[in-house]
């Protein structure tokens, strides 16, 4: 009988997969998408999250356990396992070596993103190339791996895995490891989980989603209702505001429109709603989502005008581009009158001090709601510029409740060999909030708990090790 059965195909299933093949056991992996397709959200990264106490390789100066945990309690408000978090925290510092071992390369980050050179190690060849060593790693070790394999049920045994289905397939192993991702491409569960607002409106069916359509969240539904206990709300989600032109699914980083901090923001009624000036856009911009989902039709506008040009990345499709603020709102479908006073309000009370887009200037409004605290200057230097933005959700944080051996737990109960890693359990550790490159720290840290600890359970059961080549 094979000893452990992986469900899903990203980082924290291939870091399963690969940590239980390295302790002997048999192993196979159940990945839902085509081949071209696989590694899930995992593909889309860039970094991770690191602790350390030195200079490391590509990693500036110190980022020590203490910080990274103050960090995690602050984006979190509380909503976080100490246990848990510390766990992750501590997982981070140690784990690249052993990613390296399976071909991760890893670099300083480009300019343009220097503020996170300290506390986060980026992928050479991003995510794409990380999943690829995986799973180049885990076949050459004998994993054996089946694509279009979506798991739709589980058999249990009170709280013990007993076997997997996918249509009429069925795969029995010692142990099994859950890492299928959370339901964000699911969106009739988006639907239901936001439901319709005091204006009538259904907020989720106007999302877009960052990255995998595999991630329907299945598996996770099918748990929950099979009496696993659960954790998380299943509205909190990682979510940013998009450039609303981006796919329905896939669309990756390159949707991000950074210069929301270096204008203004208005609503479809042409009317700000939010201090686009609160703090660094990298500290902000997770939040931004929540606030486009809140506005009527759930869309946004970002405008600037020519003087912010060169201050932000820019998106990969132009903007609108008017010589005039009234051809701008025309432009963009936004009322002209409104929106030329939103504009006009703005520019009147902007206090113009040392404009630095790098430190909290001293460029901010008086006497205006809401008010713009940094980087505040007025738009008056044609041409200007408008981008439309959605919310885009990156990832769910409705998961599986755990211990520190990943295990699935039945009415506080851990089951013996069925275990969880990744997003399925992300909550856990976020229940709500973001800091960058955490994702990956959560899936790479319980992904390899869960692998050991799957291993260990069947080879004890079966009494027999299939050693790794
Ligand atoms: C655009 C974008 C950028 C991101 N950037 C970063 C970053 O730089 N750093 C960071 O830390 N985090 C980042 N994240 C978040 C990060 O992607 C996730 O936290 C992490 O990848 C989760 O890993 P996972 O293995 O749990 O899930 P995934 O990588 O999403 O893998 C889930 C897998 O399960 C499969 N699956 C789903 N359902 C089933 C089923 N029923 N049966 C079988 N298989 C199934 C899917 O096909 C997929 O292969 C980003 C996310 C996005 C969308």
């Amino acid at each position: 009988m094979l000893d452990v059965l992986v469900i899903g195909g990203g980082n924290a299933a291939l870091c399963a997969a690969l940590m239980a093949r390295e302790a002997g056991a048999s192993v196979m992996l159940l990945e839902s998408a085509p081949r071209a397709w696989r590694g899930g959200n995992s593909q889309h990264t860039r970094n991770l999250r690191c602790m350390h106490d030195a200079p490391q390789d590509v990693l500036v100066e110190a980022y020590p356990e203490e910080e990274y945990w103050q960090d995690l309690l602050k984006v979190t408000g509380g909503l976080t396992d100490e246990h848990l978090a510390r766990l992750t925290i501590r997982a981070s510092a140690t784990c690249r070596p052993w990613m390296r071992k399976h071909g991760v390369h890893f670099q300083p980050p480009l300019s343009g993103a220097l503020h996170v050179a300290r506390t986060n190690a980026f992928f050479m060849g991003g995510g794409k190339a990380l999943v690829n060593a995986y799973y180049r790693s885990a076949e050459a070790l004998g994993v054996e791996i089946r694509y279009e394999t979506p798991v739709d049920a589980i058999e249990l045994d009170g709280t013990r895995f007993v076997a997997a289905r996918s249509g009429r397939q069925r795969f029995t192993a010692r142990t099994c490891v859950l890492a299928a991702g959370g339901f964000e491409s699911n969106r009739e569960w988006l639907r239901q989980a936001w439901g319709q607002n005091e204006r009538g409106e259904w907020p989720a069916d106007n999302f877009l989603i960052r990255g995998t359509r595999f991630n329907r969240g299945e598996l996770l539904r099918y748990m929950i209702e099979a009496g696993a206990d659960s954790i998380g709300d299943p509205t909190q989600a990682h979510m940013v505001a998009i450039d609303a032109r981006a796919p329905l699914y896939d669309g990756g980083i390159c949707t991000r429109i950074d210069c929301v901090s270096l204008g203004v923001v208005v609503n479809r009624d042409g009317r700000r709603f939010y201090d686009e000036g609160e703090d660094f856009w990298p500290k902000r911009y997770a939040i931004w989502g929540r606030l486009v989902a809140q506005q009527p039709g759930q869309v946004a506008y970002s405008i600037i005008d020519s003087q912010a040009i060169g201050h932000f990345m820019p998106p990969v499709f132009p903007g609108e581009k008017a010589e005039t603020l009234a051809d701008l709102a025309r432009q963009l479908g936004l009322p002209p009158a409104q929106f030329e006073q939103t504009v006009h309000d703005y520019n009147a009370a902007c206090r113009q001090g040392r404009f630095d887009h790098t430190v909290l200037d001293d460029c901010h409004t008086d006497g205006l709601q809401p008010p713009k605290t940094h980087w505040a200057r007025p738009l008056e230097r044609a041409p200007f510029y408008g981008y439309a933005l959605r919310p885009g959700v990156t990832f769910t944080y409705l998961g599986l409740k755990v211990n520190d051996k990943a295990q699935v737990h039945f009415a506080g109960r851990p089951s013996d060999n069925l275990f969880v890693a990744g997003e399925m359990m992300a909550g856990n550790v976020l229940g709500k909030g973001y800091t960058a490159g955490v994702g990956m720290s959560i899936g790479t840290a319980f992904g390899r708990i869960a692998g050991v600890q799957a291993a260990q359970f069947a080879t004890r059961s079966s009494g027999v090790s299939h050693a790794a080549a």
